[in-house]
């Protein structure tokens, strides 16, 4: 579809706040898909709180430590599987973070999520207040028997989530939309916001982890549909051009030290 017609150009965002929730460590090829599987990267891992006129919106909800903290789960969910343990400290967990901004979890009062590997998804328990929003497509796979080991069905598995299934493009509040990129997962989603100074900031998530997936073109290393990635990268490129915006990218450790973290905002 044309890349304009279901972004607002009127927009109630008023902030952006990028958060850095802990890293992980991968080899490249988890971004870059058979390329560069001999290189080791340590890749952040980040939240993202938008300030709207009807309130504040929470885009993922980052790695939950507790799997890095208690040592038999440390085992049992990256050890014996033989996937390095993500590294976060004290600073970068999340709710110390919204204290800082004199938030807490119960302040949120939308969730929307780009998908649900466990680097998205590990503070989805505690948000049983808000309703959480995520593609259908996206959600029949987290719960469907053929979901890969990248998806912790504990973070999710709770009765009292409030799911809010979505399908396709859809606009969360004016100035911020939600753009299908499936091809990483089968319903991946990106963002498009609208600030009032900063102009359109996109954020792809995990359609492209690095720079160099979209300079490159280089599909990530986990796609369902590669002919669906690359369209998915190629339509956040064109929309970023247009627009004149600036890509925020979620896992580039280059990128991430040019990004202005939390307590500092884009607005
Ligand atoms: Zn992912």
């Amino acid at each position: 579809m044309p890349f304009g017609r279901c972004i607002s150009a009127v927009t109630s965002v008023r902030r952006l706040y990028v958060l850095l929730v802990g890293y992980e460590v991968l080899p490249k090829s988890i971004s870059t898909k058979d390329l560069g599987a001999r290189f080791i990267l340590c890749e952040p891992i980040c939240c993202y709180l938008v300030k709207t006129a009807s309130g504040w919106i929470l885009l993922d909800a980052g790695f939950d430590p507790v799997y890095v903290q208690n040592r038999e789960l440390t085992e049992q969910y990256f050890h014996s599987a033989g996937i390095y343990p993500p590294i976060v400290s004290p600073a970068h967990e999340l709710p110390f973070q919204m204290q800082q901004l004199g938030l807490s979890f119960r302040d949120v009062n939308r969730v929307v999520l780009s998908h649900l590997h466990l680097d998205h998804a590990g503070y989805l328990k505690y948000f049983h207040h808000a309703p959480v929003y995520i593609q259908r497509q996206e959600y029949l796979h987290g719960f469907s028997a053929a979901r890969p080991g990248s998806y912790f069905l504990d973070d999710y598995n709770s009765p009292n989530i409030d799911w809010q299934l979505r399908d396709g493009d859809w606009e969360v509040v004016p100035g911020l939309t939600m753009l299908s990129t499936r091809g990483h997962t089968p319903g991946h989603q990106s963002a498009v916001i609208e600030l009032p100074k900063s102009g359109t900031c996109v954020l792809p998530f995990d359609a492209g982890d690095l720079q160099e997936n979209f300079d490159l073109e280089i599909l990530p290393g986990e796609c369902v549909d590669d002919v669906a990635a690359l369209a998915s990268i190629r339509r956040l490129k064109a929309i970023t051009a247009e627009r004149r915006g600036q890509m925020i990218l979620f896992h580039d450790p280059v990128a991430i030290q040019r990004t202005r973290l939390a307590p500092e905002f884009y607005d």
